[in-house]
Order: structure tokens, then C-alpha cells, then sequence
């Protein structure tokens, strides 16, 4: 491997004040910056106590010197880490000093983008490194350094040489029509593709769930002023953030709060009520209410359980209407502990079968979930979180997934579309082979690019520029 000639260097830990800073450096001129910074000779992978030292040779700060030579490093390349004292200013200093000495700054995701180039990481693993940074909860961080250590790639690659075997068989067909063997049949070509088909359906569903657990949930809370949307948010979210008050018209402005389920992060938007006015600022907060609701995965319209009629009044029934037709809804009758009928009826998360969603207007009636809950008390909140979940398509147990990313899930259902068609063309009597060729190539391309064997270079470009400086 040929060290990258120009050496990159940045501050690796956050910005900030810690016990501990880390300046990394990568290329190949390492070995020269390190004797010029460190007065001392360093023994390869192993941590050396030493004084980095200014142009002039003053002390610019003690600490651990790491030197990894290449090809034995995180990028492939030679690499330094200097683990000196966490200030902002002083790790500047640092930094400036290894610019002088001829690194020059690294762009975010740099240091990881020449580790994929070296073939340390491949695409897969490298996105799990910035999502197991960025990961909001301890599942997501758990589904992130499974893909980082590789078992997404494992999995995506098993189904790839598997693809290429079923390949081989067709290839071979094609190529020898006149042999008397049917390379197709004799090698049950048919029972391969459905066992991939197969292999590939429990991979795309493991991605779901963590392209779940990576990107969240956007719940937005609508419903007429004074049902109960700001208690409800601040009992989701299990402290105080929105403002209660029996007003109407007090939650002006969209309020946004990051709170986990399950390990699936929400971002719970408590909306304006959205109710004719003439104040210019509550018009103000219900056309944000409007952008929150455009920009959700899912609504929950509150309604009072008090209220006849199982609560859809009018200006609700006219909410629902103008809500997005495909954006899914639960209904949430709140107040329960303020009637008899709906106490009973507290917890209760089923979707009731029997009634549709108001407002769909031609569009087949579908079930409608409805919850009974107060927002107050608590009492059946529990049965709302996992109404959230299941409407999300959440498993209760995410320890399987994948932290995938859109890419990814766009790759997957790419290559579930190509097999399928080549399913129904085997299903043919005379399979029709340079079709279902065809179909098992682009596959398998879709499927390659998940690991990046066949990945164009802006794309490269757009996942390691997302990347924190430093990594
Ligand atoms: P919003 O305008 O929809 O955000 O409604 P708020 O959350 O501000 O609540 C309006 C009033 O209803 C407040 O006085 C709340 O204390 C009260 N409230 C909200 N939820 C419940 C509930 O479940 N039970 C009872 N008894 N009162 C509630």
C-alpha cells in the first residue's frame, strides 16, 4: 500500500474542555512530523510518554505519542496520534504545529474515507462508523457497531456469492445450449433463488428496523386548543417542556422534543391548535403546524374523551381531512380520567375494526386506532407507545437490526425487485435465460453497491463529507 503522499491532520475528540484531546495525523510523511514534534524515538502501536515540542523547541504539551506504520493502522496509511491535554487552546496549538511541519487539515470524514480507499473498511462499515457517533440511543449505537464491525456487510455479501453461484449456472446455460445437461435443473436453480429470496427478505427487514432506530420517528400532536397536546407531549417525553394551561390557544409555536421508545428515537412535535383566529402570531404557529404535519411519520389527533359521539367533532372530523391521506394516524381520546365510559376503556390500544378513518373520502375505509388514555394520570400512555411502534413498523426487540441507511434500504428492495422478476420468469416453462440473467446481474449490482464494490465516486463524496472532522 502506497501512503497517500499528502498527510492529513485534525483535533479528533470534540471540540470543548476534557481530561484528554487527541490531534490525529495520516500519511506519509507521519514519520518526519512525529520526529520533529517528539524529541523521542517511538516504538510502533505502543504509547509513548513524551513532550511535544514547538518550532523552537519549546514545550507545547505533554502526552501520550501513538505512532501505528502503515499498513497496521485505522486508514492503511502511517498514522500519529498525539493524546494531549483536552483545551481548546492548547490542542490548537498542536494542531497549527503539525500544519507547519507540512499536514494540512483534514476534511470531515477524511481519515475514514482513506481507510475504505485502503481497503481497511468497506462502505458498510464505513457509515457505521459516523452512525455509531451520531446514534441517539443505546440500541441505535448497538445496531450501528454491528454494522461497523461488519455483520451487515457479512450478511449482504453471503448474498451476493450466493447470486454469483445461481450466475454461474445461468452463464453456463447460456453458453453451452447444446449441452445435454440442464445446469439449471440439475443444479436446483429454482430452490437457490428462493432461498435467497428468502435470506434477503430477513436482511431488508433488519435494515427497516434500524433505518427506524438510525432516523427516528417524526410524531407530530394536533387536535383542537385545550385537548391535552402539551400534557400529553410532557408525558411522553416524562418532564416539563411545553406549557400547560387551560387557555386555549396557548402552545403558539411548534415545540420539538427528542424522547426514545424502545430505543426508537422520536422527535414529538407539540403543534399550535389549530383553530380559526385573527392572532397574527397563533396564525403564525399554525402554519408551522401545517409544515410539522407535512414533514411527519405519524399524527396523533387527541381528541376529548369526554366529548359525544367518540369525540370527532366537527373541526376534528375537518383535521383529519386535510391531514396527508398516507400519513398514518392514531386517535387518542384523552381525559379518560375524567369519565366513567372512558376510564373503562383506559389502555385499550386496538385498532377498533369497526371504524374508519374520517375524512379519507373515496379511499377504502380503513381500520382506525384509536387509544383511551389520560395524559394526566398516565393511564394508558403505555398503550400509546406501543401503538406508536407498531404503526411505525417497530419490533418491541430491535437487538437484531441493521443500522441501515436510505441507501441501503434503496439497494435491498432494488435487488428484492430484480429477484422477484426473475422468479416469475423461471416460473416459465421455457425460462426465458438471457432475461433471468439479466435480472440476477442487476441484483447483484444493487446489492455490490452496499459495500461500495461498485459505488461512483460523488456518492463516495456525499457519505464522507456528512462525517465529523476528525473521523
Ligand atoms: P393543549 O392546548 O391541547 O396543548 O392542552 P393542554 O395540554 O394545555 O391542556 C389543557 C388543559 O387540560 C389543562 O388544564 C390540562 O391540565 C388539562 N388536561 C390535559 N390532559 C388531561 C387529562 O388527561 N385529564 C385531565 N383531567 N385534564 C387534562
Amino acid at each position: 500500500m502506497t501512503p497517500s503522499p499528502d498527510t492529513i491532520a485534525a483535533i479528533a475528540t470534540p471540540p470543548g474542555r476534557g481530561g484528554i484531546g487527541v490531534v490525529r495525523l495520516s500519511g506519509g510523511t507521519v514519520p518526519a512530523i512525529a520526529a520533529a514534534l517528539v524529541p523521542r524515538p517511538l516504538v510502533p502501536r505502543v504509547a509513548t510518554l513524551a513532550t511535544f515540542r514547538g518550532a523552537r523547541g519549546e514545550p507545547l504539551d505533554q502526552g501520550l505519542a501513538l505512532f501505528f506504520p502503515a499498513p497496521g493502522s485505522y486508514t492503511g496509511e502511517h498514522v500519529l496520534e498525539l493524546h494531549g491535554h483536552g483545551g481548546p487552546a492548547v490542542l490548537h496549538l498542536l494542531l497549527a504545529r503539525c500544519l507547519e511541519l507540512g499536514a494540512r487539515l483534514a476534511e470531515p470524514g477524511e481519515f475514514t474515507q482513506r481507510a475504505f480507499l485502503n481497503g481497511k473498511l468497506d462502505l458498510a462499515q464505513a457509515e457505521g462508523v459516523a452512525d455509531l457517533i451520531a446514534a441517539a440511543t443505546a440500541t441505535a449505537a448497538r445496531a450501528a457497531a454491528r454494522s461497523l464491525t461488519g455483520a451487515f456487510s457479512d450478511e449482504v455479501r453471503a448474498l451476493v456469492d450466493a447470486l454469483i453461484e445461481l450466475r454461474m449456472f445461468t452463464e453456463a446455460t447460456l453458453d453451452f445450449p447444446d449441452e445435454d445437461i440442464d445446469f439449471l435443473r440439475a443444479a436446483d436453480a429454482r430452490g437457490k433463488l428462493a432461498a435467497i429470496r428468502a435470506r434477503l427478505a430477513t436482511v431488508l427487514g433488519r435494515a427497516r428496523q434500524g433505518a427506524l432506530l438510525r432516523d427516528g420517528l417524526a410524531v407530530v400532536l394536533v387536535g383542537e386548543p385545550n385537548v391535552g397536546k402539551s400534557t400529553l407531549m410532557n408525558c411522553l417525553a416524562g418532564r416539563d417542556i411545553a406549557i400547560v394551561t387551560s387557555i386555549p390557544g396557548t402552545t403558539r409555536d411548534a415545540i420539538a422534543s427528542a424522547i426514545e421508545i424502545s430505543g426508537v428515537p422520536l422527535t414529538v412535535i407539540d403543534t399550535a391548535g389549530l383553530r380559526p383566529t385573527d392572532d397574527p402570531i397563533e396564525t403564525l404557529g399554525i402554519e408551522r403546524t401545517w409544515a410539522a404535519v407535512r414533514d411527519a411519520d405519524l399524527a396523533l389527533v387527541l381528541v376529548d374523551a369526554q366529548a359525544a359521539g367518540g369525540g370527532i367533532s366537527p373541526a376534528t372530523a375537518a383535521l383529519l381531512a386535510q391531514l396527508p391521506p398516507a400519513l398514518p394516524r392514531i386517535l387518542v381520546h384523552n381525559k379518560v380520567d375524567l369519565c366513567a365510559a372512558g376510564a373503562a376503556r383506559a389502555g385499550s390500544g386496538d385498532a377498533d375494526a369497526g371504524g374508519s378513518d374520517d375524512g379519507d373520502g373515496d379511499r377504502p375505509a380503513r381500520p382506525r386506532r384509536e387509544v383511551w388514555l389520560s395524559a394526566k394520570t398516565g393511564a394508558g400512555v403505555d398503550a400509546l407507545r406501543r401503538e406508536m411502534l407498531s404503526v411505525a413498523g417497530a419490533h418491541e426487540d430491535m437487538e437484531g437490526a441493521f443500522l441501515a441507511r436510505e441507501r441501503h434500504l434503496v439497494a435491498l428492495r432494488a435487488a428484492e425487485a430484480h429477484l422477484a422478476a426473475a422468479a416469475a420468469q423461471f416460473a416459465q416453462d421455457a425460462p426465458p435465460l438471457e432475461l433471468l440473467a439479466e435480472e440476477l446481474r442487476e441484483a447483484q449490482t444493487a446489492l455490490a453497491a452496499i459495500t461500495g464494490e461498485f459505488s461512483a465516486d460523488d456518492l463516495l463524496g456525499v457519505i464522507f463529507s456528512r462525517f465529523c472532522l476528525g473521523k
